[in-house]
């Protein structure tokens, strides 16, 4: 966790590297509404051209196919895009599903790109969005200030609360905290019926026996209760807790595991990063759309999260993908009420920051600043519960 921790953010630059698509924004809207939202980014832009990212994520209910419409307002055409089919008639833009990605149940998102030419001179983003003929209201955008109904932290957490936020706003993913869409959150909603799946990588060449998995198991639940009972009838947050799945085991041989049932999937030497890891195609961190067509188990056998658990691993480190901490650490720990170092890296996955080299007024021990508590305190349910109120709107709260 000290020394490990910064891996977060190596962890969120990963997932950008490999998944974004030149997050450089020059212009960014959101628009919010039951049926869909879209982000729209410039994403690049130089003299006569720009490029462009675009994802349609749907809030109603499932598709098989999707259309969207725009109209620019500064006489910009598209002249070449990818992941979709757009075409332009004067100002209106059409851009439809491609093979791959027509089908979008509640809550999934479907991204496509394009390039086009403006004037040299502005380049405004569409003022409004239509999905399937249903134009996507609610705008927001993520300069606009968040909703405070709702919000009702104590007086003397109020400011050391807006120091955190306004940090993380400054200093993750090159200032456009909103443009990551693997947070914690985005896991949990596009799952939509508050249950978290996770893969276990058996990063070690201990054995396990069945009650060893289940007590894992527990400890994930426990953890994450730990957490989610600050969520529990807050502001609107719809889950009264948040249980965990493990879907999968990933280890280098089949005999480590002292089981036969099938209670679990299982993953022999599927090696990335040196060492075991479940199927590519079953993992949200390689499937950020939410569709798993070449998941052997389908979307039920998905998983969002791993525990990767690392022989003679120090600290932890914790992001987007997961966790991990040393094997040792965590089954000496298994039953441990806090298991501080899990607590600390769950964090992470729901955005919460490391505080290395500053701390917030008025607050000095807490599970995120590393080293200061062993347990979640006061200060961190109400930073979780602040990641809540920024991003809710995306999920239609
Ligand atoms: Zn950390």
């Amino acid at each position: 966790m000290s020394r490990r921790g910064k891996a977060l953010l190596s962890a969120l630059a990963a997932a950008i590297i490999a998944f974004g698509s030149g997050l450089i924004t020059a212009t960014t809207a959101q628009a919010a509404a039951e049926g869909c939202r879209v982000d729209y980014q410039v994403s690049n832009q130089w003299q006569g051209g720009f490029g462009a990212a675009v994802t349609v994520t749907n809030l109603g209910a499932p598709v098989t196919s999707w259309s969207l419409e725009w109209s620019y307002s500064a006489g910009q055409t598209v002249s070449q895009a990818w992941n979709a089919e757009v075409s332009q008639s004067g100002a209106r833009v059409t851009a439809r599903n491609a093979g791959h990605n027509g089908a979008l149940a509640t809550g999934a998102s479907a991204s496509f790109g394009f390039n086009g030419t403006w004037n040299n001179s502005s380049n405004p983003v569409p003022a409004t969005f239509a999905v399937n003929g249903v134009t996507c209201t609610g705008q927001t955008t993520p300069t606009d200030p968040p909703p405070t109904s709702g919000w009702n932290p104590p007086s003397h957490l109020v400011t050391p609360l807006n120091e955190v936020w306004a940090h993380q706003e400054a200093t993750y993913n090159n200032g456009n905290l909103y443009a990551f869409r693997n947070y914690g959150w985005d896991q949990l909603f596009a799952n939509g019926n508050g249950t978290l799946n996770f893969c276990v990588r058996w990063d070690s060449s201990a054995s396990v026996t069945a009650t060893q998995r289940d007590q894992i198991h527990a400890a994930l639940n426990r953890a994450y209760d730990k957490w989610f009972q600050g969520m529990a009838g807050h502001n609107a947050f719809p889950y009264s807790d948040v249980d965990i799945e493990v879907v999968g085991w990933a280890v280098r041989d089949r005999s480590q595991l002292q089981w036969s049932d099938n209670s679990v999937d299982i993953y022999v030497n599927d090696i990335r990063e040196n060492a075991p890891q479940c199927a590519e195609p079953c993992g949200r961190f390689f499937h950020q759309d939410g569709r798993y067509p070449d998941c052997p188990g389908g979307i039920s056998r998905h998983y969002d999260q791993s525990l990767w658990l690392t022989d003679g691993f120090g600290g932890g480190a914790g992001g987007d993908w997961g966790q991990r901490m040393g094997r040792e650490y965590f089954m000496n720990n298994l039953n441990t009420e806090n298991m501080t170092i899990l607590l600390h890296e769950i964090g992470h996955t729901f955005g919460l920051d490391d505080f290395y080299d500053w701390t917030p007024t008025g607050v000095t021990n807490f599970i995120m600043k590393a080293g200061s508590s062993s347990t979640i305190t006061e200060f961190d349910t109400w930073m979780l519960r602040d990641w809540w109120r920024h991003l809710k709107s995306r999920y239609g709260y």
